[in-house]
Order: C-alpha cells, then sequence, then structure tokens
C-alpha cells in the first residue's frame, strides 16, 4: 500500500526547499523538509525568503513523506523545519503522522510562535529554538511575542516529550549572563542545549529580496565568545542540578 493510499484524504501545503542530508538538525544524519511561511520576523533570519505563506511549492503530505522514505537507508531520521513548521499545522501533522506510520524518527525544528500540541505530541523530537528569555527582548528580537515559545516548552514538560533547546548567540544581544541563566533555567529537562554562533551568510539574501538588513553592523559571533557563553551555560546548568 501506499502512503497515499493510506492516508484517508489529502492533505496539501507549501514546501520551501528539501535538504537530503543535513548534519545540524536533529541526531545524526537527517532529511530536512523547510516548509514556507513564518509569522514570526527575527532580525538574523537567515531564511528570509522562507517568511511567506504560499510561497515555494505545494505539496501533499504523502508526496513530502514519499521523498523522505528514500533516503530512509541512510538518514537517521525526518526533520520538519522551515519557515516555521508548526504554522502549517494540519500540513505538519499529516506528515509526521504518516512517517510514524512507517516508523521513522522525526524531529520537529521550531521557535514556537504557533502552540500546536497535538503536532507537538506526535514528533519523535523537538528542537525549540528560544530567540530570547527576556519578554522584551524577545519581542524586539522576533517582533513577537514569547508566549507560545514559553506554552510549548511548559507543555513539552508536562508531557515528557524529548526535547532539544536551542539559541543564536548575537553579540550584546543574547550573549549576556542573564540571559544565559535564565536559559539554564528553561532548559531544565532537555536532553541537550545547543548554542548557535549567529553568522551573516543570509545577509545576501535579505538584500536580494530588497530588504533593509535590521542587524547590519553586527559582526559574527566568534570561537571566544561562544566558548565564553557556552562556558557561563554550563556553569548555570551545573549549579541547578546541584541545587
Ligand atoms: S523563527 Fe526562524 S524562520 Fe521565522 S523569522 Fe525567526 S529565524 Fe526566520
Amino acid at each position: 500500500m501506499t502512503l497515499k493510499q493510506a492516508t484517508e484524504k489529502e492533505v496539501y501545503g507549501y514546501v520551501h526547499s528539501f535538504e537530503p542530508v543535513g548534519t545540524h538538525d536533529g541526531p545524526g544524519l537527517r532529511s530536512v523538509v523547510f516548509l514556507s511561511g513564518c509569522p514570526m520576523r527575527c532580525k538574523y533570519c537567515h531564511n528570509p525568503d522562507a517568511l511567506s505563506f504560499g510561497g515555494g511549492e505545494r505539496k501533499s503530505a504523502s508526496q513530502v513523506a514519499e521523498r523522505c522514505l528514500k533516503d530512509r537507508a541512510f538518514t537517521s531520521g525526518v526533520t520538519l523545519s522551515g519557515g516555521e513548521p508548526l504554522a502549517q499545522g494540519e500540513f505538519t501533522r499529516e506528515i509526521l503522522r504518516l512517517l510514524r506510520k512507517k516508523r521513522v524518527h522525526t524531529a520537529l525544528d521550531t521557535a514556537g510562535s504557533v502552540y500546536d500540541e497535538a503536532a507537538l505530541e506526535l514528533a519523535g523530537l523537538v528542537i525549540l529554538d528560544i530567540k530570547h528569555t527576556d519578554e522584551r527582548e524577545f519581542e524586539k528580537l522576533c517582533g513577537y511575542k514569547m508566549d507560545n515559545t514559553l506554552k510549548t516548552l511548559q507543555f513539552l514538560k508536562r508531557k515528557k516529550i524529548p526535547f532539544w533547546i536551542r539559541q543564536v548567540i548575537v553579540p550584546n544581544i543574547t550573549d549576556g549572563s542573564e540571559n544565559l541563566k535564565a536559559l539554564a533555567s528553561l532548559s531544565s529537562g532537555a536532553e541537550k542545549v545547543e548554542l548557535l554562533p549567529y553568522h551573516t551568510m543570509g545577509v545576501h539574501k535579505w538584500e536580494k529580496l530588497n530588504m533593509p538588513y535590521p542587524l547590519a553592523g553586527v559582526k559574527a559571533a566568534d570561537g571566544e565568545l561562544m566558548q565564553k557563553c557556552n562556558a557561563e551555560l554550563k556553569e548555570y546548568i551545573n549549579g541547578i542540578e546541584r541545587a
């Protein structure tokens, strides 16, 4: 039986792009599906071309799942990323359902801007990107409220859904001690906490779209800064675990 026959009805959505073998989006080598559309507007977004809803290619959930299954032999699973995968809730849930039926490990790479309990429960792993831990700074950085991100985090903990926490370290924005301390506290129960260095590799996409880049002049986070932030975060996490 094909996946299409296995579904009661086809669910369609929009896919920005597909990466057959991703190495940074979950455990092991992953098929990564980038879904179009995101309600947030992070100042450093490196996928500004994936922000609009209805952009990219229209696909059915079974087409997406079947494409991922082709690479099953040499990947450890599938990660749905974006854009914001939870912003196309029905489509995301259906892809997760189909892959689950085939016993494929799934991960959801989300900033939690859309609260979707059903989708979270279907994922094998949720990689939650907490853009900032301070409510006001979060809003300044993302043009969006952090409520749903916090609700998502609470739900993951309550339901014991495996999750990782991520944050991008942007010099002078997220590298402060207060933020790292709060991140350590929010991360309790996470299987992994990852700090990612802010980079400027997506700037050309903003230029191509004729959009002014909001963080022009901010330098990439270098190795020294990342080392300092990782050490500080580790110290806070250890402190919490000892308490
Ligand atoms: S949540 Fe991700 S895709 Fe959405 S604006 Fe922020 S960085 Fe871009």
